[in-house]
């Protein structure tokens, strides 16, 4: 059996938002530098299983996170 997991489509839109926003020292690091990551590794997505659903966390390399989930989606 595969294990699936999603976002919604607020859920990316809010992660792709967030990721532009937030105030990286990564990414200011990476356009002074013009370096990246060997494979443009900048964000991963972390999915937390619960007993009310998939807890959804965008996480940037240079630390910062956030909560795509909300109590409007478990
Ligand atoms: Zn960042």
């Amino acid at each position: 059996m595969a294990l699936l997991f999603e976002l919604t489509d607020a859920q990316e839109e809010k992660a792709k938002k967030w990721l532009e926003e937030h105030d990286c020292p990564a990414k200011k690091f990476m356009s002074a530098t013009g370096s990246s990551p060997a494979l443009g590794e900048r964000v991963r997505f972390v999915f937390v299983p619960t007993m009310l659903g998939d807890i959804a966390v965008i996480e940037c390399s240079c630390g910062a996170y956030e909560l795509l989930t909300g109590w409007e989606d478990l």
